[in-house]
């Protein structure tokens, strides 16, 4: 068939671009390789026999703007957590309750003050940088001008994150929580001279102008089941078991070739897929350097939640923000030399969340009546070189590392708490390669970039561009790309659209 736009991939940014461009009366194609839209962002019964449906892989929301909710119409609710974070320190822990602001600053004792500066510090960031991501590109200086702080533009974006966090905090926990921030999904060190640390850091404070992160109630498959409506809605066609094999184009008409044999032309092609995965399908000569995950993702279903070391706090406290384990300063960068040299980590760094006490919807009735609850897990420092090898044994070898590391800080196994022994899921880089097609297992489809223009010539772009004029990015791998987000999506689509650029 010929549409004016073939979206290649249907995750969450491929179906907020197909909405924006079908409702501007685009005919587009959505050609989406497995079963089911959303790509990371999606929703499935993970255990079967349990109705519990799982963010399976993506699960907060942050950088998903009202704007785009608001534009297209989008009936979702993002539930804001209370407690934002709990790291347990020995028989005691931090609880980072917005709620309590004097409790706060008590557990953080003597970075209190370093604390509220750091996070006032972010939110002005994030006051003035969030709305530029839907616009078109700013110069480097013309972002520094809006930054408008020299001491924080030379901390966050000139010299590593490691040095700020080490002026800042004195207790290594707290060092820690920070820089956890700047390693999700991420394998890399705090005085890492390449700055991706600090990217990535950015990424995580920025979002919604205030650096929250949401559930989404219904979790993360209500968003992309949302786009999906709205987009068929508007009139796009949503083909799903479609894999793409080829593109080719003459700059003009490209011709997408599916695994089945079929042909397919339009005028755009917008990728939703990686950058290494679309300079595949061009067959470009030039190869695009093949991304590397570093994170080990576990789905667990719990008949109750585990006792905690700290009697201070509950498990209903603990879990419903962010449960740091192990994560402290030093403990991360033993971790990450540990991997660096080939083995898995002794003690890794991971967190955990319970998305059912913010949101039990995710849950059947019976379920939530017998007090289950899910528990995710994400673990650091897990490149996708420790899997290489004896795939399922370092896979074993990780799972019972990353449970060992949890079961450090409580009170009790967690396995002890499964609703049944087959309630865990366990997820290295490969096996997220093998779902959803993301090269090496890298979340965020390549390294993470600065949301500005690095060459003059992109100013005024979109940061969704490739060698093709038609070919343009439309997924993660774009500028601004990342995350639950449809900001790359959108962007391709006023690409698309002609809107000023
Ligand atoms: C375990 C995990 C946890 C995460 N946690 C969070 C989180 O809590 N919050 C957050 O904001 N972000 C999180 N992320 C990152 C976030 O989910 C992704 O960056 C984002 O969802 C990417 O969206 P996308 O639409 O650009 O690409 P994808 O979701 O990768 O979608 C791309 C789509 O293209 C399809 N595809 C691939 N190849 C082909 C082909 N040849 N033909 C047709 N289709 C193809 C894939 O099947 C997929 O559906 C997480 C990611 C993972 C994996």
């Amino acid at each position: 068939m010929h549409a004016d736009v073939i979206v290649v991939g249907g995750g969450h940014n491929g179906l907020v671009a197909a909405a924006y461009l079908a409702g501007a009366g685009r005919s587009v194609l959505v050609l989406e390789r497995r079963p089911q839209l959303g790509g990371a962002a999606c929703s499935d019964a993970v255990f079967p026999g349990w109705d519990a449906h799982l963010s399976r892989y993506s699960y907060l929301v942050s950088l998903l703007p009202a704007l785009i909710v608001d534009e297209l119409g989008l009936d979702l609710t993002l539930r804001h957590r209370r407690i934002t974070s709990y790291t347990p320190v020995g028989d005691a822990g931090i609880l980072v309750d917005n709620a309590d602001p004097v409790a706060t600053r008590g557990a953080l004792g003597a970075d209190a003050d370093a604390w509220d500066e750091l996070a006032a510090l972010t939110t002005s960031l994030a006051e003035r940088v969030f709305p530029t991501m839907t616009e078109p590109l700013l110069g480097r200086e013309d972002f520094r001008q809006l930054v408008g702080d020299d001491e924080a533009w030379e901390a966050l974006f000139e010299r590593p994150l490691g040095e700020l966090l080490e002026k800042r905090f004195s207790r290594d926990t707290v060092r820690g929580i920070q820089l956890t921030d700047a390693l999700i999904g991420t394998f890399t060190h705090a005085h890492a001279t390449d700055l991706l640390p600090n990217r990535c850091y950015l990424y995580h404070v920025i979002g919604g102008g205030t650096g929250d992160w949401d559930v989404p109630v219904g979790g993360m498959g209500r968003i992309s089941g949302e786009l999906a409506r709205v987009a068929a809605e508007r009139g796009a066609e949503l083909r799903t078991d479609t894999t793409v094999t080829a593109i080719a184009t003459d700059g003009a008409t490209a011709r997408v070739t599916t695994v089945d044999g079929e042909i397919h032309t339009a005028g755009r092609v917008l990728s939703n897929v990686a950058p290494t995965v679309l300079a595949s399908l061009l067959g470009a000569s030039q190869t695009v350097r093949r991304p590397e995950g570093a994170q080990l993702k576990v789905n667990m279903l719990l008949r109750r939640l585990p006792r905690l070391r700290d009697a201070d706090v509950t498990a209903e406290q603990a879990f419903a923000g962010t449960f740091h384990v192990n994560e402290g300063y030093e403990q991360l960068d033993t971790a990450y030399r540990q991997a660096s040299a080939g083995t898995i980590p002794e003690l890794p760094p991971c967190e955990v969340y319970c998305h059912s006490l913010t949101d039990p919807s995710i849950l059947g009735a019976q379920l939530q009546a017998q007090g289950l609850h899910t528990l995710t897990l994400f673990a650091l420092h897990m490149p996708e070189r420790l899997f290489v090898d004896d795939r399922e044994g370092s896979l074993a070898a990780a799972r019972q590392a990353v449970l060992a590391s949890l079961d450090s800080v409580l009170a009790e196994p967690i396995e002890d708490c499964l609703a049944a022994p087959d309630t865990i899921e366990v997820m290295g880089p490969r096996e997220i390669e093998a779902s959803l097609g993301m090269p090496g297992g890298n979340i965020w489809h390549g390294d993470l970039q600065w949301p500005f223009a690095e060459h003059p010539a992109d100013e005024g772009r979109w940061g969704v561009e490739t060698a093709h004029p038609n070919v343009l990015v439309c997924g993660a791998g774009a500028r601004r790309g990342g995350g639950v987000s449809g900001i790359p999506g959108r962007n391709a689509a006023m690409a698309v659209l002609g809107a000023p650029s």
